[in-house]
């Protein structure tokens, strides 16, 4: 887990790391001003955006994967709701907006204290292209996927998910652990 050095509330460096009474799990605790670190999982929220039957993905501009495709994708932001999420991190990586379908797929990393989440969505015009993060954005049929090239298996995970419905044209939200210990 993530190291604190010093108390973001008071500036002390008298921390602590131990289990807070009443409390089952080590947090850091400040002894000058008795305040208690929680840290909690951060979740990914991102989209499938579809454009007559293609599927828009992400060259990643950025570590980690730097290289790799993705679904556009990213950490949260506070004061947002997961569906302005998907659609922040669509625009932010590809230039294009996204209208939310239905929620898609939902994972827990607990080995990375993540939830990774994906909806389905449209893409509502082709203004997309390169962006600060995304070095390349491309819609992709179904058979031009690049496999070999996926950043992240929630991702590969998502897709294939998604190529299972397209085959009976049923598409069902699915939940998954992924436990890599
Ligand atoms: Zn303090």
């Amino acid at each position: 887990g993530i190291k604190l050095k010093y108390c973001s509330n008071c500036g002390s460096d008298k921390l602590e790391f131990k289990i807070p009474k009443d409390d089952n799990m080590k947090r850091y605790c400040c002894k000058e001003c008795n305040t208690i670190f929680y840290t909690n999982p951060n979740i990914v929220v991102g989209a499938l955006c579809l454009r007559n039957e293609s599927i828009l993905m992400a060259k990643r501009n950025i570590n980690p994967r730097k290289g790799l495709w993705t679904l556009p994708a990213g950490f949260m932001e506070n004061a947002e709701t997961l569906q302005e999420g998907a659609i922040r991190e669509t625009f932010e990586e590809t230039g294009s907006k996204a209208e939310i379908i239905m929620p898609y797929t939902m994972f827990s990393l607990p080995h990375i204290n993540q939830v990774h989440m994906f909806y389905l969505a449209d893409l509502l015009d082709e203004n997309f292209g390169p962006t600060v993060e995304s070095s390349e954005v491309k819609l992709f049929q179904i058979d031009e996927i690049l496999w070999d090239e996926i950043a992240f298996p929630t991702v590969k995970k998502t897709l294939e998910y998604y190529i299972e419905d397209k085959e009976i044209n049923k598409f069902i939200f699915r939940e998954e652990d992924i436990k890599l210990w």
